[in-house]
């Protein structure tokens, strides 16, 4: 069977799965690991392979020792890396900025380019690029490939990818709307055609995670997305605001005395559904709402306010849509949440069958009705299968 190694570097953590390019999306990977608290006196990986779990903890300086100790990890449970058919290391990689349109194989001039995008995803890239050059120290004999979150996104056209904001700033310093979670928006938009039987529909997808971002797209190329130059923007998130007045940055920093770092980690870190109500995980935000918290459930209300701003902004901008589909971890199972987003929206031919939304998320189903004009998906996501097929294509 030929591997694909996926990785996916954080600032302090690495997540890695061994796919087989051609397993079924709801299959479970040949392995799965994390890798956290890097930099910390004590890490931890973990690893998940043939049914069983294993942890190690050890002091994990950086990310080298962070991968050299997972492969040893691997090694020893029968899943090594360099004791199976690995045919590529397919890369995660944030902010491909106008460079990058579609996957690439990584060299080192390539490496270099996402290097000169630092400036754009100064927190996600130098960790992206350091992972990148571990494993290609590591594994030198593989190809590695890069796949960029915003490159679905490239070929948004002009009046959705532009800020109105002076364009001579905006072009010198790379200010315009990049879109992320392209690969998940993709992979599920994909899959719908494949259940449609036609791949000349419009559709909005709403990936729904701890992150959370929406698409509108017309025959498989986006038209407009909701997260913009960051992936700060758009939907409220769990822990990351969306869409706010830009002058409140002004005023924090004017008359609250906030520095910018601080206002950074407030918008990213602890705003969004968290912020709101002290949880950003749906589970527990359900929990309290049915224990009666007021805050809880001014959070999900703010949070389904938006998402359903957007939603009713890109049927406009489609001019008629053919589905709506939601994917990733709110999106696939918190039936509650789907069942708000669009309830009331007969009018415009959407109708939710109560039953088929209560269905546990066992793979990719329709949850309206028969006579629901437009048709509304549940799909799971599955971002390291998706790049794992694109490495294996461009290994080949
Ligand atoms: P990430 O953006 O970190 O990749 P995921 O797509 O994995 O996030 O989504 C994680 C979130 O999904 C959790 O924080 C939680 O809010 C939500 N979630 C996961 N499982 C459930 C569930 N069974 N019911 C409701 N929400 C869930």
């Amino acid at each position: 069977m030929s591997l694909v190694l996926v990785l996916n570097s954080g600032s302090s953590s690495i997540k890695f799965q061994l796919v087989d390019p051609d397993q079924h999306a709801t299959d479970e990977p040949f392995a799965s690991g994390l890798v956290e608290q890097i930099g910390e006196t004590e890490g931890t990986i973990t690893l998940k392979h043939a049914g069983e779990k294993h942890t190690i903890k050890a002091p994990i300086p950086d990310h080298a020792t962070g991968l050299d100790l997972s492969f040893k990890l691997m090694g020893e449970h029968g899943c090594g890396p360099l004791d199976v058919d690995l045919v590529a290391v397919g890369h995660r990689l944030v902010h491909g900025g106008i460079l990058f349109s579609k996957p690439e194989i990584i060299t080192d001039e390539i490496l270099e380019m996402v290097r000169d995008l630092i400036p754009l995803a100064p927190l996600h890239n130098p960790a992206n690029i350091q992972g990148v050059e571990v494993a290609r120290e590591l594994l030198p004999d593989i190809p590695h490939i890069g796949v960029f979150d915003t490159g679905f996104f490239h070929a948004m056209p002009p009046a959705a990818a532009l800020y109105a904001i002076n364009a001579e700033v905006a072009a010198e310093n790379g200010v315009r709307r990049y879109g992320f979670h392209g690969t998940s928006h993709e992979y599920v938009s994909h899959k719908v055609h494949e259940l449609m039987e036609s791949d000349h529909i419009n559709q909005i997808t709403l990936h729904l995670g701890n992150g959370a971002s929406c698409a509108a797209i017309k025959a498989g190329q986006p038209i407009d997305t909701s997260m913009g130059m960051t992936p700060l923007a758009g939907l409220v998130m769990g822990t990351r605001s969306g869409d706010i007045d830009p002058g409140i940055v002004f005023h924090l920093h004017r008359t609250a005395g906030m520095s910018i770092d601080e206002i950074d980690s407030l918008l990213n870190k602890q705003s969004g559904v968290k912020g709101i109500s002290g949880v950003n995980d749906f589970r527990e935000l359900r929990a309290k709402i049915d224990d009666g918290d007021q805050d809880a459930w001014l959070a999900y209300n703010v949070y389904i306010h938006q998402l359903r701003r957007y939603i009713g902004s890109y049927m406009i901008t489609l001019g008629n849509v053919d589905a709506i589909t939601f994917t990733a971890g709110v999106g696939e199972n918190a039936t509650f949440v789907r069942a708000d987003a669009l309830a009331g929206l007969e009018m415009y031919g959407i109708k939710i069958d109560e039953e088929r939304n209560n269905q546990p998320n066992t793979g990719p189903r329709l949850i309206s009705t028969d006579d629901s004009r437009i048709k509304v998906w549940v799909v799971p996501t599955n971002e390291e299968l998706a790049i794992a097929r694109y490495a294996k294509k461009l290994a080949s």
